[in-house]
């Protein structure tokens, strides 16, 4: 793009609105460049000349991220870093942090037989602090060899590695690798049925229990009722609780999903240990809560010790977070605050609820729409007929429609114009317009959600589609109107 095309076009702000309502998988939150925050342009531009002098602040640029992120998710810590969340719902993973945190707790560090001495053999000291970590958590030589996850039968299965197991998918499931996660329908079971079964799976290796708030297979949502069950259920059997909020974060009226009021309420006394996040906060991650099922029995109540097992932790990879990451994921969380995502995600929710009751009477029905907040699940043939870009997979009846978190989303007329109605041709013929000048495609498969690559896009509806045959087939009977 030549310098002054860009300064023909006025910066997408707030107001810009359309039909893509796949947001890269949910990982785009806002229209609004957050390059432009005020506080944080004059690091950019130092960066751009004086690289070295902003490295210089790196310690204090990761502090102020993680008391902000920590202010933002009620008392959730962003302790480990990855380039995707899959990455980091590795169980392996998971388990050396949870030995890690274990190992330079104040149970260990404040303990006189428990600590490290300076007069003894390194590999003493190891075993000793190897040894009260697994009889604290429980753990057998299984569980540091071969650990795995108690999931929830709806759990979407990861992209690859051993969640890709769960997959419904068979190119996500034949690709899947490592010990086989436990799947427990946790919706349907009781209390006596959970207890059964996460017992079974922690004597063979669990470590953790993994669900969504919202499941990303059919959009249907956790109750209050079965949080605080699963929460119970899992520190009866010494199990980690992990949410994956990696789509539902900052989408569903509050910051982690299952901080809604009417979640919180349940089971006050415990809480989850670790929150899966992504990348639409700028960078994917595990976030630790020192007052969870588990961690609380390590007795991390000092800020010093909380820092400092944090930096313990961080300092396992050269540099947890590169810098430019590190700018943007700060400027997104202060976005997140001036925009107040979370009160606007339940106002957007509304919104579009509304206007698909009204353009499509049949979806006030019961269970016609799931989802929560932002996350909005509808029959993949009724995303099909109002032609919106959504998170979808081939063969899911479901579609996710996954906004901005801008106010422009919340506005009812907007959404006919620019989005569901007939009017969005216009808006449709202006993106088509400009993407045609300057060579490019509509970014999603209509149909499957993945990379679009057809040439052959449809000029009106602003809509491609990829080079699978049965894509092929059905983006050919779409209506344009
Ligand atoms: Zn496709
Ligand atoms: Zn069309």
């Amino acid at each position: 793009m030549s310098p002054s095309k860009v300064t023909q076009h006025a910066p997408p702000g707030d107001s810009s609105l359309d039909h893509d309502f796949h947001s890269a998988w949910g990982s785009v939150y806002t229209n609004r460049s957050t390059v432009g925050d005020k506080e944080i342009l004059p690091l950019w531009q130092e960066y751009a000349v004086d690289k070295p002098a902003v490295d210089r602040k790196y310690h204090s640029i990761l502090s102020e991220y993680t008391d902000l992120f920590h202010k933002v998710f009620g008392g959730y810590y962003p302790i480990s870093m990855h380039a995707h969340a899959t990455d980091s719902l590795m169980p392996t993973t998971i388990a050396s942090l949870i030995l890690n945190t274990a190992a330079t707790s104040p149970l260990v560090l404040d303990s006189p037989t428990l600590s490290p001495k300076a007069n003894e053999k390194p590999e003493e000291t190891g075993m000793r602090v190897r040894d009260f970590a697994l009889d604290f958590l429980g753990w057998t030589e299984t569980h540091v060899l071969s650990p795995t996850f108690v999931v929830a039968d709806n759990v979407y299965g990861a992209g690859y590695g051993p969640l890709a197991h769960a997959s419904k998918e068979w190119e996500t499931s034949a690709i899947a690798a490592g010990p086989k996660p436990f799947v427990v329908n946790m919706r349907e079971a009781d209390e006596k049925t959970l207890n059964v079964r996460f017992a079974e799976a922690k004597a063979k290796g669990a470590i953790a229990v993994v669900f969504d708030m919202v499941s990303t297979e059919d959009g249907l949502v956790f109750t209050p009722e079965k949080f605080g069950l699963v929460k119970k259920c899992c520190a009866k059997n010494r199990l980690l609780l992990i949410v994956d909020e990696t789509m539902t974060a900052m989408r569903c009226g509050a910051p982690f999903a299952f901080q809604r009021p009417e979640y919180a309420r349940e089971g006050v006394e415990y809480q989850p240990d670790l929150v899966i996040f992504g990348k639409g906060i700028g960078v994917s991650g595990i976030a630790i809560n020192f007052g969870g099922v588990i961690t609380k029995g390590l007795t991390y109540t000092k800020q010093e010790d909380i820092r400092q097992t944090i930096r313990f932790w961080r300092a396992l990879v050269s540099r947890p977070i590169r810098l430019p990451i590190l700018l943007e994921a700060l400027s997104i969380l202060r976005a997140s605050v001036a925009e107040k995502w979370p009160e606007q995600s339940e106002r957007i929710g509304e919104a579009i609820r509304d206007v698909l009751y009204e353009l499509d009477p049949k979806t006030k029905e019961p269970g016609a729409i799931q989802g929560l907040g932002a996350v909005v699940a509808i029959d993949r043939d009724i995303a099909l007929r109002f032609r919106v870009m959504c998170a979808i997979r081939r063969r899911s009846p479901w579609a996710r429609l996954l906004p901005k978190l801008g106010s422009a989303s919340a506005d009812r007329e907007g959404l006919m114009k620019q989005v569901f109605g007939e009017e969005s041709n216009e808006q449709r013929q202006v993106l088509a317009q400009e993407a045609e000048k300057c060579g490019a495609i509509p970014l999603w498969c209509f149909i499957c959600g993945i990379e679009a690559t057809s040439e052959d896009w449809c000029r009106t509806c602003y809509l491609s589609y990829c080079n699978n045959e049965v894509c092929v087939q059905a983006f050919h009977r779409h209506a344009c109107k």
